[in-house]
């Protein structure tokens, strides 16, 4: 399939002709040829979003509600198409595409149902007779810049609620799935959005540095948003500082999943191969860690790898649970942790296989510190058991990382585990259910090397507006001199 750049609402090749090939990662075939952006066609996208801006920003509420609401229809409309294109290029299973159509489809309702929620407040005054308000105001131009695993829900995302809060947009997509990343500024345009409000740009993944630096230097555009690495996440960072953009920078994760001594067991477990192996183990949530009170252990660990030993693992197109890694290379980084924590005496409770992309349901128990595996992303479905003694050591475990995005606590006791998850250092906890968990409404995002800044229902209007300060005065008022 041929991919165009979206530049104020027309497709058009890139400006120098150029095209580059995503391949399937399972077959190996060719997926799709997109147009590989230069720098120009980075700068024609923003100063469209820009053009659009001003009457884009004056819509009122009702209007863009509308076309959200239709938006979100097409999209879940067009749940074949995104499921092939994803299946195709990133070698994901039907399950987890539907998943994504439909959660991003809900992201695009839940903005047009913020749209009515933008408000500001009056502030008392101390000067006699003056009306002062914070209010909210759309920002301009904001860059959402998006990654494959999730593509559907995390490109979307990158533009919704901007595009809710009166801004325009530019979508840089993701070299890994540009048809992917463009079918959403298809949905959109369909939708009836004017033209230029989103703009979609593919580029040749060696020409990431530039198209993205140049559209972040770009004056017209207010706030940038990545989803991504937190090796890219840090160059993002750095740049948005240099240029004084505000940055919303959605990173990795290394999730913990603690179970303490008196947890449900089953419950845990099955929390921890949906959180574990759901779409691979490739999402920023995935349970990275599995933290286990010695007590129990044994049997947890007994239940776990049972479980993961009985998931299919092969083509995506088939009957399985765990699809294609999004490359060979990926898939080969598993082999290394695998043989990196055996050879320093974990041990290799189910899985451990690949053929070619595909990897089975790994879990490696009594993985320790000095184990890649301990606190690398793996970013795929090879998973450690690390025993801990007690509460005190399953929290300072759970917080032995860079990362903090998602985490999980099981016990039975709630106010215990609320306590522990009070100290557990991330942006999200769920306690009795699996790290993997996301909903349009909820503040979305992590601290720590995972990031700063929310998606998700009212925390992302702080996000994506200017919050002012505009008062109504008395034109006699007194002044000292
Ligand atoms: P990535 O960081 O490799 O790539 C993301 C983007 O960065 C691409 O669009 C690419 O063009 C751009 N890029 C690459 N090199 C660049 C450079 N030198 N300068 C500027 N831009 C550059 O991430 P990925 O492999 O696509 O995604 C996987 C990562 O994303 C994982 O770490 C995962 O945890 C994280 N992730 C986080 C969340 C979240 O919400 N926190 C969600 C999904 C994925």
């Amino acid at each position: 399939m041929d991919i165009q750049l979206l530049i104020d609402g027309a497709e058009q090749g890139a400006s120098g002709g150029a095209t580059y090939e995503r391949n399937d990662p399972f077959t190996g075939k060719v997926a799709t040829r997109a147009a590989a952006a230069t720098a120009e066609d980075a700068v024609a996208a923003v100063e469209a979003a820009s053009a659009a801006f001003p009457a884009w920003s004056k819509t009122g509420p009702g209007e863009r509600r509308a076309l959200l609401l239709k938006a979100a229809d097409v999209m879940a409309s067009k749940v074949a198409e995104f499921t092939k294109l994803m299946l195709e290029e990133t070698g994901a299973t039907a399950p987890w595409a539907g998943f994504n159509v439909m959660l991003a489809s809900n992201m695009l309702r839940e903005a047009a149902s913020m749209t009515t929620q933008i408000s500001g407040e009056v502030i008392p005054s101390d000067k006699p007779g003056t009306l002062a308000m914070a209010i909210r105001q759309p920002a301009g131009v904001c860059l959402g810049i998006a990654p494959w695993n999730a593509p559907v829900i995390l490109g979307t995302r990158a533009v919704a609620m901007p595009i809710a809060c009166g801004n325009t947009v530019v979508l840089k997509a993701s070299e890994l799935c540009p048809g992917t990343h463009r079918l959403i500024g298809q949905v959109l345009v369909e939708a009836g959005l004017p033209k230029g409000v989103i703009n979609v740009v593919t580029n040749d993944p060696a020409d990431a540095p530039e198209i993205v630096e140049t559209l972040i230097a770009h004056p017209a555009v207010k706030r940038v948003n990545f989803t991504g690495s937190t090796g890219v996440g840090r160059i993002i960072g750095e740049l948005a500082g240099r240029h004084l953009k505000p940055a919303l920078l959605e990173l990795g994760g290394k999730a913990p999943l603690v179970v303490l001594d008196d947890a449900d067991i089953d419950g845990a477990v099955n929390a921890a191969v949906f959180g574990a192996f759901m779409h691979q183990g490739q999402i920023c949530m995935s349970t990275e860690r599995l933290i286990v009170d010695e007590k129990i252990a044994d049997h947890f660990v007994e239940k776990l790898a049972a479980r993961a030993a009985s998931l299919p693992a092969g083509d995506p197109r088939g009957h399985v649970v765990l699809g294609s890694l999004i490359s060979e290379k990926s898939a080969k980084k598993m082999e290394e942790l695998i043989t990196d924590a055996v050879s320093k005496g974990a041990t290799l409770a189910a899985g451990g296989r690949r053929t070619g992309s595909v990897v089975e349901a790994t879990v490696l128990d009594r993985v320790t510190s000095d184990m890649r595996v301990y606190s690398e992303e793996s970013f795929g479905p090879v998973k450690p058991v690390i025993r801990v003694k007690g509460e005190d050591e399953a929290i300072r475990v759970a917080n032995d990382t860079e990362y903090g995005l998602s985490a999980a606590v099981f016990s039975k006791d709630v106010q215990r585990a609320l306590a522990v998850a009070a100290r557990i250092e991330s942006g999200i906890c769920h306690i009795n259910g699996p790290t993997v968990h996301d909903e349009a409404q909820m503040p979305f995002g992590g601290i720590k090397g995972s990031g700063y800044g929310r998606f998700g229902g009212k925390a992302a209007i702080a996000e994506f507006t200017d919050l002012r300060w505009v008062t109504i005065e008395d034109s006699g008022q007194h002044y000292p001199f």
